[in-house]
This record gives C-alpha cells, structure tokens and sequence, in this order.
C-alpha cells in the first residue's frame, strides 16, 4: 500500500525552521553531515546542478535533504523524514518508487547479467512496445539520456536536410547538447525585442553555437512564422516540446503548433517533437495526442521504469541516416544504451501506463491545479498553475502566464516560490525546485487532499510576494 501515515505530521508551526524540530520532524542532522562531505567534492556541493540545496536557513546554511528509500508516493531521507514524492526524480518515476512490476523485472534481469556486447530479446520488446504505441516512430533508437536523443534528432536532420541551423522555442530546455540549450535562461535584459535573441548557454559558448540557433516567440504565431520563413531554407529542424517545462509549462496553441507544421512542410524542415517530459499526457505520446505529426520523436525519462534512458525514434527513411552499420551518415553508438536493466524495466513501465491510468493521473493533476489556484485566490495570494494532465508548475503571478516571457518572475516572485518550496518540504510534500511537480500512478485523492491542505498553511504562513 502506497498510502502515507498523513498524521506523522503535525501542522500549523515554523516552516522555516532548518532543524525542523519546531514542526514535530526529525532534524536534518545526518543530510547536513552529508551536505559537509559533498562540498568538499563537487562544485557548490552537489552532483546535478538542478538538485541544489534547500534554502531553509538556519545556522548552517542551505543544505540538500539526501534520500535514502522510496516506497510507492513516499521518498524518505536519511534522518527518517517522509515525503509525498511530487518530484519524481523531474517527473520520470509515473509509478512512484519501487512499482512492483518493474521491481520484479529488474530483479530477473540481474540474474542474467546487466549489459552485453550483444542485443538482447529485451531491447526488442521495448522497441516494439514503443513502435507500437507513438504513430510516428517507425524505427528508433536507444540511448541513455534525454539529451543524446535530442542530440542525434539534430544530427539526423541536419544530415537529411543538409542544413546546419536549428530553430527552436525560447526558455525552452531540451537537454545540454549546445545547440538544443540556447536562450534557455535569456531574462529581460538579454532576449531582445521584436526577435528573441540567441543567448549563450555557457561561457565560452563558440559564436557558431549561436549564429545556427534561430530562437522562436512562443505561441506568437505570427512572429514566429515571420522567422522561421525567413530562415526557412537553411533550418534543419524546428524543435518542440509541447508543454516545455522551464519555459513556464504553458500548453503550445493549437494554431501555434500547426503554423509550425505548415511552415516546415513548405521549406522541407524536419520536425521534432521532444517528448522527454510530455510522452506521458497521452498513450500514444504527446504529439499523437495534439494530433501532431512529427518527422521525429525524442524521449526519455518515463520509458526508462526509473533507470537511464534517452529514445530517437521517427520516419523510416530519416532514421536511415543512422545506417549502414558502417558507413552511416550519422554514427551513433553507446556503451550502455539499451542495456537489459533498463529495457526490462521500461517495457514493465509502459505496459503498467495504460489509456485508464493516464486519465486517473491526469484527473488528478488538474484537481491538484486547479484547487491549488482557488485557494490562493480566496486567500489573496497571486498564484496560478500552468500545466496539463498529471503534470503542474506554480507561477507567483495572479493570472496564468500565456508566453514564456511572461513567466518571468522579479526577485520578491522567485523568493515567494522558493520559500513556498522549502515550507512544503518541511510539512512533508516535495516537489521540484522553484516549484514543478507530476502525480504518480502510485496517487489518490488522499495524496491530492494532502497536497492541497500543506499549500494552505503555507499560504497562511509565508508573507505574500512583496510584503515580506
Ligand atoms: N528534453 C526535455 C524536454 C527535458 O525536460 C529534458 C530533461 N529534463 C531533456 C530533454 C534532457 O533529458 P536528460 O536529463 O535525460 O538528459
């Protein structure tokens, strides 16, 4: 049973209490200790730059809370604190922790070894699985992170198309190929007027990086379609996510979506829906579900059952860049891509995401939205939730943004969210930093009443944007 003793927390005290005594929680003593240890060996103390620390205060400053098990909803820390897992390691475990299922495969498998130098019959029936499932893969291949599959999506079309540029949407994150992670974090002061401008992801960004990335209005129809014809004989590829998380979560226009179709189809740009995140709105992907059809297909995170993925999957003919063996257009290989482990376990995973459990996730998602922002209004607090299906981002902005643009949050905003975050960690529910979470299969109502209760002591708590 996934259900969580919700009484093992009490309420209505300090959220910003780092030793979380003040709250009836067990002190972070041993996630401190191992805070200490990790600054001395990675960079500002932590190993993935979005797993940062908490900003909790107290004495000893920010520090990360370190799991040590998770069971169905819940994740527990190393001091024994129990959390609703809203976070899902950024939305990839849909069935919570330890599904049995994908357990039970992974266990199997580990019998019979872990990786081959060979393919084995388990990388077959997931792709098929896959095949099956997304209209628009025909073949596909394996990989081991949502960025390799966007980094060979590039590759494929650049080398179909001869071209070099790609276009892609502001704020939108799709990995850390160089070119996919432009103007990912462009601000006021850096995105330009009319044309968003191609920012550079990192210091030392080569100029090229930048000249080859044409960045698009989001959901600016116009705007965007004045660009891309613009540019449109030397792009590649436009590439898409339909519910582009660090770019607000906002759902892409319908009309958005199909000028972005009806434009690359004139200029022979391939198109590439990144699913890496919203594969899991429908059962056959995101894109099938719009009634979109892209020429190529990039996921991850779900169809791995918890373990590394990454999937470029598409029109037969396009995928044939990646052959012959040989000689192909495209090389494209991996020590561990399509090892067992994660074959097995992201097969036990689809097959355990079907047509009825989407729906379930999904209701529950937008009760989780929807709710959320009326309560925040009863209570005056300028909230809104983007977002779709079982997935949710919270905006410290009274009405939901439409752009990415409009996401953009001054200092009071970014710190309401932050210590939002922090306080709902304290009672127990953990999401994704500022503020983004799914539901899991491993959900009910109960774990929505429970979401929802937490984010109205917080409120009442924490002094609104601005008044602090
Ligand atoms: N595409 C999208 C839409 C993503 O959100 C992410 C990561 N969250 C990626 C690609 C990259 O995936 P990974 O972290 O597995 O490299």
């Amino acid at each position: 049973m996934n259900y969580v003793a919700l009484s093992a927390w009490p309420s209505g005290t300090q959220a910003s209490d780092a030793s979380g005594k003040r709250d009836g929680r067990k002190p972070f003593h041993r996630s401190m200790e191992l805070t200490g240890r990790a600054r001395a060996v990675y960079p500002a103390g932590v190993t993935r730059v979005s797993v940062g620390a908490v900003e909790t205060g107290g004495e000893n400053g920010p520090y990360s809370v370190y799991a040590d098990l998770g069971e169905g909803a819940v994740v527990q820390d190393v001091d024994g604190n129990r959390y609703v897992d809203f976070h899902g390691n950024f939305s990839t475990l849909v069935h919570g922790h330890r599904h049995p299922g994908i357990a039970g495969a992974i266990h199997r498998q580990l019998e019979r070894g872990t990786c081959f130098g060979n393919p084995t019959e388990t990388d077959l029936d997931l792709a098929e699985t896959i095949r099956d499932r997304i209209p628009a893969i025909e073949r596909l291949r394996f990989l081991n992170s949502g960025t390799e599959a966007v980094m060979f999506a590039i590759k494929a079309a650049r080398a179909a198309t001869s071209r070099r540029k790609i276009a892609k949407l502001e704020g939108a994150f799709h990995g850390t190929y160089d070119w996919a992670e432009v103007s990912v974090r462009s601000t006021p002061a850096n995105w330009g007027e009319d044309r968003p401008r191609s920012n550079p992801p990192y210091l030392g960004t080569p100029p090229s990086v930048c000249d080859d990335t044409i960045v698009l209005p989001f959901n600016d129809t116009e705007r965007a379609r004045k660009i891309l014809q613009e540019n449109g004989p030397d792009i590649a590829c436009v590439l898409i996510d339909m519910l582009p998380c660090a770019a607000g979560m906002i759902p892409i226009e319908a009309g958005y979506l199909a000028m972005l179709q009806e434009t690359a189809h004139k200029h022979g740009i391939v198109l590439i829906s990144d699913e890496v995140v919203c594969f899991r709105l429908g059962y056959r992907g995101a894109s099938a579900t719009m009634g979109f059809d892209p020429d190529l297909v990039t996921l991850g995170k779900v169809v791995g059952g918890g373990l590394p993925i990454g999937v470029v999957g598409g029109r037969a003919d396009l995928m044939n860049v990646f052959a012959p063996q040989d000689a192909a257009p495209v090389p494209q290989g991996g020590t561990f891509s399509a090892n067992p482990l994660t074959m097995v376990a992201g097969r036990t995973a689809l097959e355990a995401l079907g047509e009825d459990e989407i729906r379930r996730i999904g209701e529950l998602g937008d009760r989780l939205r929807l709710a959320s922002e009326e309560i925040a209004r009863r209570m005056g607090v300028p909230l809104s939730v983007q977002g779709a299906g079982s997935l949710f981002r919270f905006h410290a902005k009274a009405n939901r943004p439409a752009t990415f643009r409009e996401t953009f949050a001054d200092a009071d905003h970014a710190a309401f969210l932050r210590s939002l975050h922090a306080a709902m960690l304290l009672r127990g529910i953990y999401v994704a930093a500022p503020f983004w979470g799914s539901v899991s299969t491993a959900m009910n109502e109960d774990h929505i009443d429970h979401f929802l209760a937490t984010l109205r002591e917080c409120l009442a708590e924490l002094p609104a944007p601005g008044k602090s």
